[in-house]
């Protein structure tokens, strides 16, 4: 690959340049920008288009069909074209900043390189003349790309102070491309770090869910420490910093949970196992005793840690059921499995799982582990308990009340009224075949049944006890 800093012009793609010649038409001139731009010089593929010219939004709407007004208040709408999204921002400047995210106003221009002034880093203020090709780049960002350098254009401490937002969009690059933050930038921030207080949740929350999805989210983490926003967005995750956990794991918990959390990322584990790799042991530092021989015990912490998770999660506006399916990975993490496990054990350990949250609990089983010594899991790690639930569930497969062999029609046909009590009985006849499937006719479950439902007719608290079981409930 060509370095980046001696490229001056690139291969338009077809499609851009079919655009561009719509735009020239009409007498508008249009540019390629933004991420596009930045990872075609890094030699990656990109499909996702910015572009911004001198047509102002309504003319881009009397151009193309079906313009959607995505951002018409900062002059961005979205062109569809042969299946394509594409955004079309108006050249622009902005005004000044008061509230620290966003510009009070913008103003409309015609020059490339006033537009790209405004842009947060120097890699992603270079442009790119449509159809032909030509790079424009006024800020070097060819040679900080050539550098893996992200660097703000202009004033570090000045760009931060337009937009907060920007510090985790430096930290987010660093973690998706792999490269450094500039000395300046750094100092910035960690001057400042309450700047990141004004930026909405929904904001800091696209960021951070980025960082977990890109190759590193440690590279992001540990800047996010280092100049002190870790503190305002996770503070949770920072009290792990420090909590030592000698015997089985070589690092605290922080470092743990940052080693089990790239693990995921590079092995392409799904987003919920990348989260709960990175929350899973949240609990710790609440729930650390030194115990007998100087070993740190920390009972429970998998609950505590799943409530913590749910905490973050909630915050950070998460859906609920990204936040349900993480937290209950995170509750499940500490299973551990022996081959002495009776086949009911395991048959109620699929249950409480489920058997769609299988591979993802065990996925994040190997990113614990590696995090433990930073070594790679041995290849077999948990192969034995897979084999043994396939096996188990060859065997049969009720799991959920509607496998049972009888339903609450059936139950009601014999008699017992449906409501809270059916469901109770319900799940006593499901108990009672994890236990043994043999118990799964609907004889013998309609004949449990009723035995269950003449018991809660007559609780026993309201039967006399025998003496002998009085004497024994006195004792205790
Ligand atoms: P990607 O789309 O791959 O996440 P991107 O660089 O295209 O990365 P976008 O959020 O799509 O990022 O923004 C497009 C461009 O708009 C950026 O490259 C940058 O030039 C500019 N930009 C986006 N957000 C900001 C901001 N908060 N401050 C300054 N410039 C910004
Ligand atoms: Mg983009």
């Amino acid at each position: 690959m060509h370095p980046a800093s001696k490229i001056n012009r690139i291969a338009v793609p077809p499609l851009l340049r079919e655009l561009a010649s719509i735009f020239n038409a009409h007498g508008k001139q249009v540019f390629l920008v933004g991420g596009a731009v930045r990872d075609t010089l890094r030699g990656e593929k990109c499909a996702d288009w910015d572009l911004a010219g001198d047509a102002l939004p309504e003319d881009v709407m009397r151009i193309f069909p079906g313009v959607i007004p995505t951002g018409i208040k900062h002059g961005t709408v979205t062109i569809r074209y042969k299946k394509h999204s594409i955004e079309v921002t108006t050249l622009r400047t902005d005004g000044d900043y008061s509230d620290g995210r966003r510009p009070d106003s913008i103003h409309y221009t015609s020059s490339i390189e006033e537009d790209l002034c405004r842009r947060d880093f120097s890699i992603n203020a270079v442009a790119v003349t449509l159809p032909d090709g030509y790079v424009i780049d006024p800020f070097g960002g060819r040679v900080d790309i050539e550098k893996n350098l992200i660097r703000c254009v202009g004033r570090a401490a000045d760009r931060l102070n337009e937009d907060g937002l920007r510090a985790l969009r430096a930290f987010r690059f660093a973690s998706q491309l792999g490269f450094d933050i500039d000395g300046e930038l750094l100092s910035a921030i960690t001057e400042r770090p309450q700047m990141i207080i004004p930026v909405s949740m929904e904001r800091v929350k696209a960021e951070f869910d980025k960082i977990v999805a890109s190759k590193k989210p440690s590279s992001a983490l540990l800047y996010m420490e280092r100049c002190g926003i870790l503190k305002l967005v996770l503070p949770e995750l920072l009290n792990c910093r420090g909590v030592e956990q000698k015997g089985y794991h070589r690092f605290d918990v922080l470092t743990h949970s940052l080693l089990a959390c790239d693990y995921a990322a590079r092995s392409g584990y799904k987003q919920t196992v990348r989260l709960a790799a990175l929350f899973h042991d949240v609990g710790k530092p609440a729930t650390a005793k030194l115990g007998d021989g100087g070993v740190w015990t920390f009972h429970s912490h998998e609950t505590l840690s799943a409530d913590i998770t749910r905490a973050i999660m909630t915050r950070l506006r998460y859906p609920n059921a990204g936040i349900e399916e993480t937290a209950h990975l995170v509750r499940e993490h500490m299973f551990n499995y022996t081959n002495s496990w009776s086949a009911s054990a395991v048959r109620r350990f699929v249950r409480r799982v489920g058997e769609e949250n299988l591979t993802a609990l065990f996925d994040l089983r190997r990113a614990d582990s590696f995090g433990m010594l930073g070594t790679e899991p041995p290849p077999e790690l948990s192969l034995d308990f897979r084999n043994r639930i396939d096996s188990v569930l060859a065997a049969g497969r009720v799991l959920s009340r509607k496998d049972l062999a009888v339903s609450g029609r059936d139950l009601m046909e014999a008699g017992i009224p449906g409501g809270e009590k059916m469901g109770r009985i319900l799940n006593s006849l499901l108990e009672a075949v994890l236990e043994d499937p043999e118990m799964n006719s609907k004889e013998k479950l309609l004949e449990m049944a009723n035995r269950l439902f003449c018991r809660c007719h007559f609780p026993l608290s309201t039967l006399p006890l025998p003496a002998a079981l009085r004497q024994n409930t006195e004792e205790r």
